[in-house]
């Protein structure tokens, strides 16, 4: 999905207007791509037609950066379907919260009660009880007790001899004696949608009227998902799903349809095996992630906010004509600094979130503390005229700043080559950034 989306958009850049046709033919292209990644067919029917209602028009032809509106309106129509923004957990006014754990086997239920319980825990000090609700597979109790001993959460079972209505019924009873302020069920899953397991959930559903009624959805099982989800939807009117797996070959098809398909809000994604990786579903990041254009979009929005225009335009100015200081160069990392983390920053820049050799860079903040420390050891006349800082000013600059004179002078070789590329670059051109940020 990823290649083919860039594929399409990247053929767009290489242009400053977009015709009627040129629109045609990414839609096909991003149509084709949906598919593909197993989005459902209606889905993407009604995708590609909102997309290009959009795009076919004054909004884009008229456009002075086409490229940036397209990308933005796929974007935007992507976080629609999933659903604009996160939606949190319901809660009861009176405790316990109610959440029973739905779904197929092997979708992750289990380690997701789990992972949920250790985030209530943790975010909330709450105290959850976790129910042993599957009684079909011998090693399912087993499961659930190995996790709540990990994360210090009590599971109450009655073993697999028991009717499960039975022993949820018992759980809640223990529940409110204990007066704990969640339930978490989990319940056992079929390799298909059956109508005994269907009839038993119900019956669970009855006796306990949970608060949140989770469908728990193998984010790999692509198209399949669909249809899981609708069958568990039609029979339990579940209130939300929990896409699992999302830390491996990445699927973004499932997130797409589910939403559009039930109705129901995705709350949560199941990131790895580990009891932290539960992360709340943010529809933008999800949308980001399917056009594979790291958070590129978040990326131009910070610039924007954060990046006073009239202060660029000085500072382009100041780089082509070589005057660049010291000054300057503070003023410019506080604002890359207000922006996060460097390597978030780096990874949103289209072509680098995938690079490997991006993926173990972590910049220190305190590498910056350090070369701020310099800077402000610096005397205003070497602030504005670095080519005065000779060696015996190098020397009070690293006494002063408590810094070793090596890190001093690779930090000024590093300013020094910094203001000569700029200086490059301005007189030069950007290449393709300047059609991306509307240059
Ligand atoms: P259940 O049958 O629905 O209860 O599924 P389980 O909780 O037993 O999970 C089935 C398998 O999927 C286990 O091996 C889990 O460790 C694994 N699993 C669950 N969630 C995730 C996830 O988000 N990422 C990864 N990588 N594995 C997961
Ligand atoms: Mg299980």
């Amino acid at each position: 999905l990823t290649e083919r989306l860039q594929n399409a958009i990247s053929k767009l850049k290489r242009k400053g207007k977009i015709s009627e046709s040129d629109v045609k033919e990414v839609m096909r292209e991003i149509r084709l791509a949906l598919l593909e990644a197993d989005v459902n067919f209606k889905v993407v029917k009604d995708f590609v037609k909102e997309v290009k209602n959009r795009a076919v028009g004054a909004e884009v032809l008229e456009s002075l950066t086409p490229a940036q509106q397209i990308v933005k309106i796929v974007n935007e129509e992507l976080i629609k379907v999933m659903g604009e923004s996160a939606v949190s957990l319901n809660k009861s006014k009176k405790i316990p919260t109610v959440i029973m754990m739905v779904g197929l086997q092997g979708a992750g239920k289990t380690t997701t009660a789990g992972k949920l319980a250790y985030k209530l825990k943790k975010e909330e000090n709450a105290r959850p009880l976790m129910i042993a609700a599957d009684v079909y597979r011998p090693a399912a109790v087993d499961q659930l007790k190995t996790v709540g001993k990990s994360i210090d959460v009590p599971v109450f079972e009655l073993g697999t001899d028991v009717d499960p209505v039975e022993i949820v019924r018992q759980g809640m009873k223990l529940a409110e004696e204990q007066k704990n302020d969640y339930v978490i069920i989990d319940t056992a899953g079929r390799l298909q949608i059956d109508e005994k397991l269907m009839n038993e959930l119900a019956r669970i559903k009855e006796l306990t009227h949970p608060d949140e009624i989770l469908l728990t959805v193998d984010s790999m099982t692509g198209q399949n998902a669909v249809e899981v989800a609708q069958g568990f939807n039609d029979t339990l009117d579940v209130t939300g799903v929990v896409l699992t797996k999302l830390d491996g070959d990445t699927r973004g098809g499932a997130a797409l349809s589910i939403r559009a398909v039930t109705g129901k809000p995705i709350k949560f994604i199941g990131q790895g095996e580990k009891m932290t990786a539960l992360d709340v579903f943010y529809p933008d990041r999800m949308a980001s992630r399917i056009l594979g254009m790291g958070d590129m979009l978040t990326l131009i929005e910070k610039a924007q906010q954060d990046f006073d225009q009239k202060k660029a335009e000085e500072l382009a100015d100041k780089m082509r004509e070589n005057t660049f200081d010291f000054n300057d160069f503070i003023e410019q990392m506080e604002q890359v600094q207000n922006m996060g983390p460097i390597e978030d920053i780096m990874k949103m820049i289209p072509g680098m979130a995938n690079n490997p050799a991006l993926k173990n860079v972590k910049v220190d903040p305190k590498d910056i503390e350090h070369t701020k420390a310099i800077v402000y050891s610096m005397t205003p006349d070497e602030r504005e005229d670095p080519d005065m800082l000779n060696p015996s000013r190098r020397r009070r600059i690293a006494a002063g700043s408590g810094r070793p004179i090596q890190e001093v002078n690779r930090m000024i070789k590093q300013f020094k080559q910094m203001r000569d590329m700029m200086q490059k670059m301005t007189n030069g051109n950007f290449g393709g950034m300047e059609n991306m940020f509307g240059g």
